[in-house]
């Protein structure tokens, strides 16, 4: 079986546009006195990325703080167990604080210290963006700020205490669904009241330019690493490489490298909830429209009247209505598919994970997971898939208990 996919007729490295566009996508949807600041920081951040002593920096702390780079482990017993192609791990779970968060999150400090910011504020939905961006203000001395909901917080609760630890503020936000949305509009007002402090992280590949493309260059290390990997491991490239996708931060970064191999196919997991209903789940392909929501135009899950839909997902990290802009414009030209997990096939692959490899797997990339071992069972013994294992399940084991049925107590 040969795949190919469509060719692009752009350069994905000439993307965004200097306005953040990804073709009909992205853009910088924000109140008026946002506007200047976010000018300066992507100033700043294209001079950040042209200096060759920000790039050695950032990759001596990647190096000596993160963990990198990660390994690119053969999966041998659950490739056996598929009983189809060969499956690699792009153990992103192995980072400091248990994801690929923290890619961003140090690169994104970086730039906050050059531009002279104390502050730093993020939001966090699962908590390990927040983890990651608390650690690293602990590292750099930055006063640190994480807007939670309360709902992710009750399902996140180890983390929380993690975030303090580190000397983070972690304000509960009571609004709406409590939940990633609503901390990001509570983060957002503190941003517009503190900017000429305070640098906002913003988790994922998400909200208005130059977010996208930042959170996007400091991910794709991932895609570089693992193409280099796969190279020296089997002397070829994968037939395909697989992700979960919240806002779709790890999946862009480790897709990035890969998207002018068009032999290689691409496909990104959304959040199938309890099944595709409004309300009840959190793929934004399935049943989204075009919007804009937090600051980019993207596909969206809301009503005909433009009112955004509850979402839900057993994984905080992929609870969110809108998709990463970057995405919406590679799913147009059909160069990254989108399929997407249920709750129940996502908790089946984590309990798959633990047994057959030793791995606990985050709940947000056992959707990826359940893909991958769907799909490795369709490809044949030459073939070649890779999961990006974006984070570890440590936080998660407590929730997974619960909606298993597990008593912990005995
Ligand atoms: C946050 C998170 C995600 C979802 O975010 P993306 O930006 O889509 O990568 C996925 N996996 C893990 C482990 C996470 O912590």
């Amino acid at each position: 079986m040969t795949t190919s996919t469509p060719k692009l007729d752009v350069d994905p490295l000439s993307l965004p546009d200097a306005r953040g566009h990804f073709g009909a996508y992205g853009g910088m949807y924000v109140p008026e006195t946002l506007m200047t600041p976010l000018f300066e920081l992507t100033e700043a951040y294209h001079k950040a990325r042209k200096d060759p002593e920000f790039q050695k920096e950032l990759y001596h702390q990647l190096r000596e703080f993160a963990g990198r780079p990660t390994n690119l482990y053969y999966a041998e017993r659950l490739s056996q167990h598929c009983g189809g192609a060969k499956i690699y791990l792009k153990r992103e779970d192995l980072l400091h604080t248990g994801a690929h968060k923290i890619n961003n999150a140090l690169g994104q400090s970086l730039v906050a210290k050059r531009m002279g910011k104390k502050r730093i504020i993020a939001e966090t939905g699962a908590g390990q963006h927040g983890i990651a961006t608390a650690a690293i203000c602990a590292k750099l001395g930055f006063e640190c700020v994480i807007y939670m909901g309360e709902e992710d917080m009750r399902r996140q609760s180890l983390n929380v205490y993690r975030m303090r630890l580190c000397g983070a503020d972690v304000r509960g936000v009571s609004a709406g669904q409590k939940t990633l949305k609503e901390a990001v509009n509570e983060a957002m007002r503190d941003w517009v009241t503190n900017v000429r402090t305070t640098h906002y992280i913003i988790g994922s590949a998400l909200g208005s330019h130059p977010f996208p493309m930042m959170v996007r260059d400091f991910h794709r290390v991932i895609g570089e690493e693992c193409r280099r990997q796969i190279m020296e491991k089997e002397g070829r490239l994968p037939d395909e490489v697989t992700a979960c996708v919240g806002g779709g931060s790890n999946a862009i970064g480790i897709f990035f490298a890969f998207l002018k191999d068009y032999e290689v196919r691409l496909t990104g997991v959304e959040a199938g909830g309890r099944e595709i209903k409004p309300g009840h789940h959190a793929a934004r392909f399935e049943g989204g429209q075009l919007g804009v929501l937090q600051g980019a135009k993207t596909w969206i899950l809301q009503s005909p009247e433009g009112q955004i839909n509850l979402t839900h997902s057993v994984s905080a990290g992929l609870d969110y209505a809108a998709v990463g802009p970057e995405h919406a414009y590679y799913q147009e030209k059909g160069r990254i598919n989108f399929g997407y997990a249920t709750d129940s096939e996502a908790l089946k692959a984590f309990e798959d994970l633990c047994e057959i490899e030793g791995i606990v797997p985050a709940l947000e990339t056992s959707h990826g997971m359940a893909y991958l071992m769907k799909r490795a069972q369709e490809m044949s013994s030459d073939q070649i898939i890779i999961g990006n294992l974006s984070g570890r399940g440590d936080k998660d084991v407590q929730e997974a208990a619960r909606v298993l049925g597990d008593d912990l107590s005995h």
